[in-house]
C-alpha cells in the first residue's frame, strides 16, 4: 500500500490508537494535530481513563471508542459522546476497531503484555501496525512477525532506537547490515556502583534524565531492563542474531542508534529526545514532512559521549541477550516477570535491585519450550507473574510451580 506515492499523497491515513491515553497516545494525537490533512482518527482505546478519553473523543471525532477495563466502561456515559462515534466495550472491542476495513494503520501504545491482543488482532487482519508496544514482540516476537509475514501485514517501529535503525536501514537490503548498535541514555542511574543502587526510592528512579515517559518503562530505563527488551525487539524486527546487536550508552540521547554495514559504513539517525518524531515517521512512512517534532539546535551542539554499559551495576541487560538467544518461552517470561517486578516495585513492596533478581529466579525456574503456540505463552505469562507475586529475597524459594 506504501508504494504508490501519489496516493498516499491525496488520501488521509486512517488511523486506531490502542493505548490513546498514556504518553505515546498522546504523542501520536499531537502529531495528528500536525497533520491533520495526512492522518484522521477512526479509532481511540484507553484501559480506564474515561474522562481523558471522552474529551479526545470530543477533540478528534472518531467513530468509536473503546474502554478495555469492565468497570470503567459501566461509568462511562456514552451520552457525552459526539454525534457519530460510538463506545465499544468488552473482550473483541478492540479487534472490532482495529479490523475494520477503512483502518489503514494500528498504533499500539498499550503498555505491557496486554498490548499483544489488539497487535494480533489488527495483523491477522493484514494491517500495518506501528508498533510502540516492544513487549509484544519480546513476548510472542516469533509468533508475531510470522504472522504478520502470512497476513501480510507490517511492523513498523516506533520504538526511537528501532525507528533509528529502520530509518538507517531504507535503501539498504538487509543482507547488508553486519551489526546493529542500541543507544541508551544509561537511565538515573548511570555512574553508580551496586551498592549504591540499593536503597534507591521510587521517585529517584522515575526521575529519567532525558525522556519524559510513563511510570513502567521509566522503571525499566532505570534498571536497563528496557534496553534488554530493546535487544529482544530488534532480534524480532530485523531478524538479527542477537550477537548482532551492541548497546552503547550515549547520555545525551541525540544519535538514536546505529547501523554499521558490511562495507564498514555507518548510519546514525539523530534528533532530540522526542517521541514525536519516530511515531510520526511510522505514520507517513516513506515520506518524511515537516511536524510537531523538536529539532537540533546546531549553534548550541558541542560534544557528544558514550561509554560501555555497566553489566555489573545493570545485570537486566545480560538477561535481554540471554533471552534474545534462547527464544521460546523465555520471553513471555522475562516480560512478565519484570512488569509483575516493576509493580511491586512501584508499591514499595521490593527494592530496586529486586527487580532484576525476580527475573532471574523466575527464568531460572521456568518450564523452557522451545516453540511454543500462543496458548502456551499465555501460561508462561500467567506462571511468570505468580512467581514474582510470590518471589521474596529474604526467603529461600521452596515451590516450583508448572
Ligand atoms: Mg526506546
Amino acid at each position: 500500500m506504501f508504494t504508490d506515492a501519489t496516493h498516499v499523497m491525496s488520501s488521509r491515513r486512517r488511523l486506531v490508537v490502542l493505548g490513546s491515553t498514556g504518553s505515546i497516545g498522546t504523542n501520536c494525537l499531537d502529531v495528528v494535530d500536525h497533520l491533520g490533512d495526512r492522518l484522521e482518527v477512526l479509532g481511540l482505546s484507553a484501559h480506564s481513563s474515561g474522562e481523558t478519553l471522552l474529551q479526545q473523543a470530543r477533540r478528534y471525532r472518531p467513530r468509536w471508542v473503546a474502554l478495555t477495563d469492565p468497570e470503567a466502561a459501566r461509568r462511562f456515559d456514552a451520552s457525552q459522546l459526539p454525534d457519530g462515534c460510538r463506545l465499544l466495550t468488552g473482550a473483541d472491542a478492540v479487534a472490532e476497531m482495529v479490523q475494520d476495513s477503512e483502518v489503514d494503520v494500528v498504533v499500539t501504545a498499550i503498555v505491557g503484555a496486554a498490548g499483544l491482543l489488539g497487535t494480533w488482532a489488527a495483523l491477522e487482519a493484514g494491517k500495518t501496525v506501528a508498533v510502540a508496544n516492544k513487549e509484544t514482540l519480546v513476548l510472542a516476537g516469533a509468533l508475531v512477525t510470522e504472522l504478520a509475514a502470512r497476513r501480510g501485514g507490517k511492523l513498523l517501529p516506533v520504538d526511537s532506537e528501532h525507528s533509528a535503525i529502520f530509518q538507517a536501514m531504507q535503501g539498504s537490503p538487509p543482507e547488508a547490515v553486519e551489526r546493529i548498535v542500541l543507544t541508551g541514555s544509561g537511565g538515573p542511574f548511570r555512574g553508580r556502583s551496586r551498592a549504591e543502587l540499593e536503597d534507591v526510592t521510587v521517585e529517584e528512579a522515575l526521575n529519567h534524565p532525558t525522556w519524559r515517559m510513563g511510570p513502567k518503562i521509566t522503571i525499566d530505563s532505570a534498571t536497563l531492563m528496557n534496553k534488554a527488551l530493546e535487544v529482544i525487539e530488534a532480534r524480532w524486527l530485523f531478524a538479527l542474531p542477537p550477537e548482532r546487536i551492541e548497546v552503547i550508552v550515549h547520555p545525551e540521547s541525540v544519535i538514536h542508534s546505529f547501523v554499521e554495514f558490511k562495507d564498514g559504513s555507518v548510519l546514525a539517525q539523530l534528533s532530540p529526545p522526542d517521541m514525536r518524531l519516530p511515531i510520526q515517521y511510522a505514520l507517513t512512512y516513506p515520506e518524511r514532512v515537516a511536524g510537531p517534532a523538536r529539532r537540533l539546535n546546531w549553534r548550541e551542539l558541542s560534544a557528544w559521549h558514550f561509554e560501555q554499559p555497566d553489566h555489573e551495576t545493570f545485570p537486566a541487560l545480560q538477561l535481554g541477550y540471554e533471552v534474545a538467544r534462547r527464544g521460546g518461552t523465555c520471553g513471555a517470561v522475562l516480560n512478565a516477570a519484570n512488569e509483575a517486578a516493576v509493580e511491586r516495585f512501584l508499591r514499595g513492596d521490593l527494592d530496586f535491585l529486586d527487580i532484576t533478581r525476580a527475573c532471574r529466579a523466575a527464568l531460572d525456574h521456568h518450564q523452557y519450550s522451545p516453540t511454543p503456540t500462543l496458548a502456551e505463552l499465555s501460561d508462561s505469562d500467567r506462571w511468570a507473574r505468580q512467581e514474582v507475586g510470590r518471589w521474596n529475597n529474604r526467603t529461600t524459594r521452596t515451590t516450583t510451580i508448572k
